[in-house]
């Protein structure tokens, strides 16, 4: 059986059998879309009003040892049953979903939410479940349980940065290194770099090598601020890593009708934003994109600069 029938099965019984899933992906159908076009891509925003658990969730320390952690098996729902992925990771339905099959890839561990030593993984389960593209936040840039290693993964074809990617005037290959090509954005608001190949022993190296920079950019940091996205490709794997500088833009934490309640993380930054509020939905402009993108990323000319230390 192949692992991608196990989850279409998993899917199944827990639409079928848990109430609060069921009701939550009804209710996606319904969702509210709006297109905001930048010349030759788009950034797409959708109102999600439960997400609003994950984009105002209390990360400091104390409120994350103050709660039980939703990921340990002790303290998940009774109704969410668990799909073993190696003797590693549990996969299980995300209660709140943003796409039509939303997975959350969860540690069988406690332990932190770190990069280095799961980006193998988070390549193995890309592998394993082709029509998904698997996705990291890190501990201090979206991830709701920043004590508790985990990936989430949503089905393909949804987030703008896969169509993106093939639009040639918006990135472009700019190195070879350990087999694995180097891709560089331009012109898209925020800085991303992607990696491109099928040695997966070359792309961890090229992934640590730009892990090593960016921490020493971030040296107070637990790991550098990063999201990554990661897919299948033609017997390969497509890595866009997108560098951050803060986790939540200067507009989150303003008061009354100047708020906009957004905590740009991987599927946001990858062109599909969700605002949880309808307000915030409905006002949304592309010069707050803008603006917002601008403030937790990289900018493009500063990842051309790291590219070029590497080199
Ligand atoms: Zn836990």
């Amino acid at each position: 059986m192949l692992y991608t029938d196990k989850v279409n099965d998993l899917f199944s019984a827990q639409l079928s059998e848990w109430e609060l899933a069921r009701i939550n992906y009804s209710q996606l159908g319904k969702v509210k879309t709006r297109r905001l076009g930048f010349g030759s891509f788009e950034v797409l925003v959708q109102f999600n009003p439960e997400r609003i658990r994950s984009s105002a969730a209390k990360v400091d320390s104390k409120s994350i040892e103050e709660r039980p952690c939703f990921l340990c098996k002790i303290n998940r729902p009774a109704q969410q049953r668990d799909l073993p992925f190696n003797s590693n990771y549990t996969i299980l339905v995300n209660p709140f979903p943003i796409f039509s099959r939303h997975l959350t890839i969860s540690r069988n561990q406690h332990i932190d939410q770190r990069i280095s030593n799961s980006f193998g993984d988070m390549l193995t389960l890309a592998e394993a479940l082709p029509g998904f593209v698997i996705f990291y936040n890190g501990p201090q840039c979206g991830a709701s349980a920043p004590d508790h290693l985990h990936f989430q993964a949503g089905n393909r074809g949804f987030m703008p940065v896969e169509n993106d990617f093939r639009i040639e005037k918006l990135s472009a290959q700019v190195a070879v290194k350990s087999g694995i090509g180097i891709w560089h954005w331009t012109k898209y608001l925020r800085g991303i770099i992607t990696l491109k190949g099928s040695d997966r022993e070359g792309l961890s190296e090229v992934f640590d090598h730009f892990y090593s920079m960016l921490s020493d950019i971030q040296p107070d940091k637990p790991e550098p601020m990063l999201n990554i996205l990661a897919y299948s490709d033609h017997g390969g794997w497509i890595v866009h890593l997108i560098p951050r500088k803060i986790h939540r833009p200067s507009q989150f934490f303003l008061d009354g009708s100047c708020q906009i309640v957004l905590s740009p993380a991987s599927v946001d930054l990858a062109g599909l934003i969700i605002t949880p509020r309808k307000e915030d939905f409905e006002r949304l402009s592309k010069d707050d994109v803008t603006n917002i993108f601008r403030q937790v990323c990289f900018d493009e000319d500063e990842l051309s600069g790291l590219i070029k230390e590497y080199l």
